[in-house]
């Protein structure tokens, strides 16, 4: 390490996820509020003497002191704000969509360092749901899916068409399109869901909970399959399409070259 300057920088955030390495160390993945997503070394936390070790688990919400490193940050220091781990973990339904929780901003958050305070928020508000059972924890999942596709840019059109903009309720929905479809743009092969489950939908998004919870076990399971078939359909399609751009770079310059003109 001698020659390489370190930092120490501050910042509260939230453990996506945890990789053992070594003996005694952890790689721990983190949301934090302003410096987005990190990942780094927390050294000797798998030994049981360690100061920090039981701080730095997923769901934990810490504040963390780190140094930076060449390629990976190093915990110097954890304080926890709050473990929702426990309370969670004791749950099954809150524990299944927990984990979805934290999977999904690990997914959505491709870049580290860059900072995105508002899917911060959005994980901490719906781990603290969670936790304290504010409301049915698929409920809490759906709308957390929703508006973390929101933040991401993808938010799916529940009201008006969202090809062409015009005034709905528009009963057809087309995942590919990104929501509710006016019938001269609907694709083909376009679904009919129930126009309940897409005032659910909307209900979750825009955080009218009396709405959402008067809700029927139908109209959410139908919503859940949406919001998981548009998310995946995002997530696949941003994943898609980085390996395609290095391969064309790679394997067919000429290409790269008449695509240019
Ligand atoms: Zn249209």
């Amino acid at each position: 390490m001698s020659g390489t300057p370190q930092s120490l920088y501050r910042d509260e955030g939230v453990v996506l996820r945890t990789q053992k390495l070594g003996e005694a160390d952890r790689i721990i993945t983190v949301l934090t509020r302003r410096h987005g997503k990190v990942r780094a070394v927390a050294k000797g936390v798998r030994r049981t003497k360690s100061k920090f070790g039981a701080r730095l688990e997923p769901f934990s919400h810490v504040d963390l002191q780190l140094y930076t490193g060449r390629n990976l940050d190093i915990v110097s220091q954890a304080e926890s704000i709050r473990a929702y781990g426990q309370t969670i973990a004791g749950d099954y339904s809150a524990y299944t969509a927990g984990t979805a929780v934290l999977e999904t901003a690990d997914r959505l958050t491709a870049e580290e360092k860059e900072p995105s305070l508002r899917l911060f928020l959005l994980v901490v508000g719906a781990l603290r749901s969670l936790a304290e059972q504010a409301h049915p924890s698929g409920l809490v999942l759906d709308a957390f899916l929703l508006r973390a596709m929101s933040v991401a840019g993808w938010e799916p059109a529940l009201h008006g068409c969202a090809r062409c903009g015009e005034e709905g309720p528009h009963r057809h929905f087309s995942v590919p399109a990104g929501g509710t479809v006016c019938p001269a743009c609907r694709p083909t092969g376009s679904a009919m869901p129930n126009p309940v489950t897409v005032e659910l939908l909307e209900a979750l998004l825009s955080g009218d909970w009396d709405r959402a919870e008067a809700s029927q076990g139908t109209n959410r399971r139908e919503g859940s399959g949406l919001v998981a078939a548009l998310l995946q359909w995002h997530l696949e399609r941003g994943l898609r399409s980085l390996p395609l751009v290095d391969r064309s770079d790679a394997a067919s310059p000429r290409r790269e070259a008449s695509l240019r003109l």
